[in-house]
């Protein structure tokens, strides 16, 4: 079935798709291989328990969102984070670079003497993840938490992690901060998510289910199998030909480029450059 309305094809109905679909003011599908909008910030309801897929929170820094927000959905909660890490058999707060107090003694220890002997952070633009946690924390809280735990998150090697993506998320206590807390159990606030808002109920589909029903044009369950970028149509999993005059792409750039057939030598030298995970 070849159909040639509408002008815009959104691949994805993740909080992306959606949002675009939200402002959108000419014709639009949207197209969704899941049963469910949100991609990686659904929730799951199993036996009146709410499970996300990640953990996700708001954090709404800039006044239109905090304002667009507090319009689509009224009860919000504000929380203040409190985060614990389970390590070495015991609890500290989160971050564990500034909280050493309550560790054993030797990786304490471990942890302070690294930290003061640490080697510069290679002078190179983006270093790996491995080195750039020696060189900013050191050995010891780099091998007691840092690659452990970011390797687990990422399900990639700390060596090839970039680090351009650190400075808003790592907490970075400053010298003072790090000695002092290996001597008392004085917390502070660290990070970008010290508070943030979140659903009182449903979990974060709330968010998704606040721009998803207010979309006109959401197909569910419909992969797109195939883009001909040079006819400007794509193909579905339900076996439809459809046209677009722009195609809005929320899906893992590598899985878009797979699909789109021939692509340019610079492309698809480039594509082979990807990863995702
Ligand atoms: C562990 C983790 C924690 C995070 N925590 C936070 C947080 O606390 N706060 C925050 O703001 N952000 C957080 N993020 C980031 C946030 O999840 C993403 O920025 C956001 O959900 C991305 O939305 P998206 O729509 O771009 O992509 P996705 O959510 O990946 O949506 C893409 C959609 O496209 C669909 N799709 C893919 N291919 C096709 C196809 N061929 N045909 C049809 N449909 C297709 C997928 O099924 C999916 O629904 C976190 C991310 C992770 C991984």
């Amino acid at each position: 079935m070849t159909k040639k309305a509408p002008q815009i094809i959104i691949i994805g109905a993740g909080l992306t798709g959606l949002a675009f679909a939200y402002r959108c003011r000419k014709p639009y599908v949207i197209l969704e291989k899941e049963k469910q909008p949100g991609g990686l910030c659904r929730s799951i309801y199993v036996n009146g328990f709410t499970f996300d897929h990640s953990g996700h929170f708001l954090h709404l820094h800039r006044p239109e969102t905090q304002q667009l927000f507090a319009q689509l959905i009224p009860d919000l909660a504000r929380v203040k984070r409190e985060s614990w890490i389970f390590t070495h058999n015991t609890y500290i707060p989160y971050p564990f670079q500034a909280h050493l107090y309550g560790l054993p003694g030797k990786v304490k220890k471990e942890c302070v003497e690294g930290f003061l002997e640490r080697p510069a952070v290679p002078s190179v633009a983006n270093p790996d993840f491995y080195r750039w946690s020696l060189g900013t924390f050191g050995k010891g809280i780099t091998d007691h938490f840092m690659k452990p735990y970011n390797e687990k998150l990422w399900t990639v090697s700390s060596r090839s992690l970039a680090t351009d993506w650190v400075a808003p998320f790592v907490p970075q206590p400053s010298r003072e901060e790090v000695i002092n807390s290996a001597r008392s159990p004085k917390t502070g606030n660290f990070g970008y998510n010290v508070q943030f808002y979140y659903p009182k109920a449903g979990g974060s589909q709330v968010f998704v289910n606040a721009f998803a029903d207010r979309t006109d044009n959401l197909k569910l369950s419909v992969s797109v199998e195939k883009v001909n970028y040079r006819n400007k149509y794509i193909e579905t999993s339900a076996g439809e030909k459809i046209y677009y005059d722009r195609l809005v792409s929320t899906e893992p750039l590598p899985g878009l480029l797979d699909r789109m057939g021939s692509l340019p030598a610079g492309v698809a030298a480039a594509r082979k450059k990807l990863n995702w995970n």
